[in-house]
């Protein structure tokens, strides 16, 4: 069965999708954690970053420059922002098919809870 974020990418889902391209697709956050709160997830399916295997680096890659992008294009880049991957349970992780979290706009607290 797709992942709900490969229904996304299909259009079988509706999202409010900021960039795409061959590889990559980002939208926001259903439940936005902050002003700017951007998913930055591969087209390709990898559950968790467990799954992760040497032709991956690409496309990891190729998602932090996407997130760079996308914080200089919303302005930002200078205030600062946070990227971040959850994995599995203890990481908070709930939707299994990697994405990269870009959370900014607003100061964000540390350590994370
Ligand atoms: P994680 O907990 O790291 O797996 O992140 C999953 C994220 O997906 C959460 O921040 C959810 O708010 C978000 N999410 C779940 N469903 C949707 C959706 N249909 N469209 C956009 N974001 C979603």
């Amino acid at each position: 069965m797709s992942s709900l974020f490969t229904k996304i990418i299909n259009r079988q889902i509706p999202a409010d999708i900021v960039y795409e391209d061959k590889e990559i697709i980002a939208f926001n956050d259903i439940n936005p954690q902050a002003p700017v709160h951007i998913l930055i997830v591969p087209k390709k399916e990898i559950k968790t970053l467990n799954d992760l295997n040497i032709d991956d680096q690409e496309i990891i890659g190729k998602m932090f420059l996407t997130a760079k992008k996308l914080a200089v294009k919303l302005s930002i880049d200078k205030t600062g922002y946070r990227t971040v991957f959850n994995c599995n349970e203890h990481g908070g992780q709930t939707v299994f098919h990697i994405h990269l979290h870009l959370l900014g706009g607003r100061q964000l607290v540390w350590p994370p809870g």
